[in-house]
């Protein structure tokens, strides 16, 4: 898809950090993070938005979803308190469309995580 910004990242047109590929996939880190770890995570063919997926973009879809706690792990989105407990997490999403906040038009998954500054370890 010409002049598509995640097209281009894609298509090594233009740099990002990539943290993960295959070949249906890249996952690269947002270049305006939200949280320590912000990875998006977009298929190699051009989707605009996840209002034009139907049933045949299943496969992908959960492809895309399923990289999230793989790259959760390998990004240390995780801990361990001082009493053994496992704590972390993060969260993934996916804007659609102008009133959903979506500002580029390549089907993208958002994963948020890392260390919540609020947080206080106990
Ligand atoms: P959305 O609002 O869901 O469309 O999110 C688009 C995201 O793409 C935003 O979080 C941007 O910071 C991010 N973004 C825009 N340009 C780039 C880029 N060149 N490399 C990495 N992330 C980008
Ligand atoms: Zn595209």
């Amino acid at each position: 898809m010409d002049n598509c910004l995640f097209c281009k990242i894609a298509a090594k047109q233009i740099p990002a950090t990539v943290v993960y590929e295959d070949d249906e996939l890249l996952a690269f880190k947002d270049i305006r993070p939200h949280a320590p770890v912000h990875i998006l995570v977009i298929p190699k063919i051009h989707v605009a938005t996840l209002s034009d997926c139907d049933a045949s973009h299943t496969e992908l879809l959960g492809k895309m979803l399923a990289l999230a706690p793989r790259l959760a792990k390998e990004q240390g989105c995780a801990v361990t308190w001082q009493d053994g407990t496992p704590g972390g997490g993060y969260k993934t999403m996916i804007n659609s469309g102008p009133d959903g906040g979506q500002e580029v038009y390549h089907l993208h998954l958002h994963m948020f995580g890392g260390p919540h500054p609020w947080r206080v370890e106990r």
